[in-house]
C-alpha cells in the first residue's frame, strides 16, 4: 500500500497574530509525509533539499516509514525557502518571500523501488513536475490525487491544465477552484472543472469545512470549530495526507470511502493548525487521531424527524 509523495521540503518563516518564528521545517511534502504515514507505510518521498536541511529531521521521517531514495540532497545550494504573514482572521495571508533555490532546477526522479506505488500524491509544485512524475511511472497507479494552489494559476496555467487530464481527484480552496473555472457558483465552478479531467473535485474551504464532488453528487466535511487555531500552514497538505493515508490504508477508492478520508483529511488539519509547523502531526498518536474523529462524527451527527 505504498504512497508515492511528490512536494517541497523547506525552511519557513511564519509569522500570525500570535507569534512569528523565523526559520521552521516545512514545505508541501513535509506535511504530507508526516500526516499520511500515520495511516500508511512506506510513503515514498520525491523531492529536494540542499545542505542545510537538518539530518534529524530526516532521521525523523525514516522512523515513520517516509523512504527518502528520491529525495535528491545538492551539496552546494540552500533548500527552498517561504515565508508568510497571517492577516486577522487567520484565513488569509501574504506570501512575504518564495525562494526557490534547489526547487529552481529541480528535475524529480522516481527511484526503481518506487515503481509499483499504487497511490500517487502529487503535492503542490510546478505542474510540469508533477507531470513528469506520472509519466515516469511504468504501472498507472489506483488513485492520482493533485494538490496545486494559484500561484500555477498564474504562471503555468497551460501545463495545469494538461496534468488536470491524468488525475483522479483535485484538491484546490475555493478561491482557486474560482480562478480555475472563472465561475463563482462553486457548484458550477465543480462542474466546470470535472470536465477537466479529474472524476472527483475537493474544494477546501478552511474553517468552513470542505466539499467533495463527483459527477452529480456532492458530501461536505465540516471542520471543527477550535478553540484556537495557532498556525494555519501545512493545513492543505495535512488534509491531503490525512485523505490518501486512509484510502491507502483502506485500500478502498471509492466515493463513500472518500467520504470518510475527507474527515479524516480534516481531522488531521485540525491537529496541524495547533501549533507551528508540523510539530502536532509529529506528537499525536493513533489515540488522538481516534478521538477526535469522534469528534467529528458528533459534530454533525443529527437526526431530523420529517413532520
Ligand atoms: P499550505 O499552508 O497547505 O498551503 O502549505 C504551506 C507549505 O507550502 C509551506 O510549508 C511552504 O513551504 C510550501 N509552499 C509555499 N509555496 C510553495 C510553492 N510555490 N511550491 C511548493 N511549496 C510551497
Amino acid at each position: 500500500m505504498a504512497i508515492i509523495s511528490l512536494g517541497s521540503m523547506a525552511f519557513d518563516a511564519i509569522e500570525t497574530p500570535f507569534g512569528k518564528i523565523d526559520k521552521i521545517v516545512g514545505g508541501s511534502g513535509i506535511y504530507v509525509a508526516y500526516a499520511s504515514s500515520h495511516f500508511t507505510q512506506p510513503v515514498q518521498q520525491i523531492s529536494i533539499v540542499g545542505n542545510d536541511f537538518p539530518e534529524d529531521e530526516m532521521n525523523e521521517l525514516k522512523k515513520r516509514g517516509v523512504q527518502l531514495t528520491g529525495v535528491e540532497i545538492v551539496p552546494d545550494q540552500k533548500s527552498f525557502f517561504w515565508s508568510g504573514k497571517y492577516h486577522l482572521d487567520m484565513n488569509t495571508r501574504d506570501t512575504l518571500i518564495t525562494d526557490l533555490n534547489v526547487l529552481a532546477n529541480f528535475s524529480p526522479k522516481v527511484p526503481e523501488e518506487y515503481q509499483g506505488a499504487e497511490y500517487l500524491m502529487l503535492g503542490n509544485l510546478m505542474p510540469s513536475l508533477q507531470l513528469s512524475v506520472i509519466e515516469q511511472l511504468r504501472k498507472r497507479p489506483k488513485l492520482i490525487v493533485l494538490d496545486t494552489m494559484n500561484y500555477w494559476m498564474a504562471t503555468a496555467m497551460a501545463d495545469l491544465k494538461n496534468v488536470l487530464l491524468k488525475v483522479d481527484v483535485l484538491m484546490i480552496n475555493d478561491s482557486e477552484a474560482r480562478q480555475l473555472s472563472d465561475e463563482y457558483s462553486l457548484v458550477r465552478a465543480a462542474k466546470k472543472i470535472l470536465q477537466m479531467g479529474p472524476e472527483y473535485l475537493i474544494i477546501k474551504k478552511g474553517e468552513h469545512g470542505a466539499l467533495l464532488f463527483h459527477k452529480e453528487h456532492v458530501f461536505f466535511a465540516p471542520a471543527l470549530p477550535l478553540d484556537e487555531v495557532f498556525d494555519p500552514t501545512g493545513a492543505g497538505d495535512a488534509f491531503a495526507g490525512g485523505f490518501i493515508g486512509h484510502i491507502a490504508h483502506t485500500k478502498n477508492t471509492s466515493f463513500e470511502n472518500m467520504k470518510t478520508a475527507i474527515i479524516v483529511g480534516s481531522a488531521m488539519a485540525s491537529f496541524c493548525v495547533e501549533k507551528f509547523g508540523p510539530q502536532r502531526l509529529k506528537e499525536i498518536t493513533r489515540k488522538d487521531i481516534d478521538s477526535r474523529l469522534t469528534e467529528f462524527v458528533q459534530l454533525s451527527n443529527f437526526n431530523i424527524a420529517l413532520v
